[in-house]
């Protein structure tokens, strides 16, 4: 008989609440792991083993008591894994997409949270950009979310664009001010009078539409118009879900129009004829 070999591997065991258990490999999906423990790994290495970027992850717990992301777990711990509180407390509400998701950026920028993106990025510069702008990164991506430079970052739940916003304001619950940025380029829009913009125009938007505001970023010119129920449906949704609006119109020192009396959203973000 040899005493050594029959004596267990020496493991940890992870409890994952529900909210993480989709990011678990399939066999683990009821939300234990197990794993074996070489008594020098940080518990946030061994949590992001499993699949979890720490990004997802709130308080921790081993045998019951309060512990960090940096304690070395020991031979029999049992440690459970909560998910980041909702609303999770930023910073600044300032956002940058990854490359995959401008459906989203277009979508955020139309309820007024301040959104980056660029289909154009790499990794390394999209990290880069987050943490000097002080941007929250937003992506599908874990391996993304597990690089250790990054400052903040965030996984988006969430086939289509829709459900990924109304994610994106449950987790965060930015202060919205809708039709305030160019979906474009997230540039600022300030009102401007139809005479400012009238050569820019199509003779059929110039005979239709009174309204106008311009992007401080692109120059684009937006309008009040008709274009627009599937864009005020996408705003209806977000400030029903997210408990109302900033009052953000009337406090720019562009003048821009009181947001509150248009409520019922039929301003076009459809952008001008200037492109
Ligand atoms: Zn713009």
């Amino acid at each position: 008989m040899n005493g050594t070999q029959g004596s267990p591997q020496p493991s940890v065991e992870l409890w994952f609440v529900a909210e993480l258990r989709m990011f678990l490999a399939p066999a683990n999906r009821a939300g234990m792991v197990r794993t074996a423990t070489d008594g020098t790994s940080s518990l946030g290495h061994v949590v992001e083993s499993a699949g979890v970027p720490l990004t997802e992850v709130g308080s921790l717990h081993v045998n019951d008591g309060p512990a960090g992301p940096s304690y070395q777990p020991r031979a029999g711990d049992v440690v459970r894994v909560e998910a980041v509180s909702r609303p999770q407390p930023l910073p600044a509400p300032m956002f940058l997409l990854d490359v995959h998701l401008g459906a989203l950026a277009r979508r955020m920028r139309l309820v007024g949270v301040d959104t980056a993106y660029s289909n154009d990025l790499s990794d390394d510069a999209l990290i880069e950009l987050a943490n000097s702008a002080g941007r929250v990164l937003l992506t599908k991506d874990r391996g993304l979310l597990r690089r250790r430079k990054l400052w903040l970052g965030a996984y988006v739940h969430g086939a289509r664009a829709d459900e990924q916003l109304a994610d994106v304001l449950d987790r965060f619950a930015p202060p919205l001010a809708p039709w305030t940025r160019c979906v474009a380029c997230n540039g600022t829009l300030a009102q401007v009078t139809k005479g400012e913009v009238e050569a820019e125009l199509l003779p059929g938007t110039r005979r239709t539409y009174e309204e106008f505001c311009r992007c401080a970023g692109c120059g684009r010119v937006y309008w009040r118009g008709a274009h627009s129920r599937r864009l005020a449906a996408i705003v209806a949704t977000a400030t029903r879900t997210s408990g109302g609006t900033r009052t953000s119109g009337g406090s720019r020192s562009g003048g821009t129009r009181s947001q509150g009396s248009r409520s019922q959203g039929t301003r076009s973000g459809h952008p001008g004829a200037t492109g």
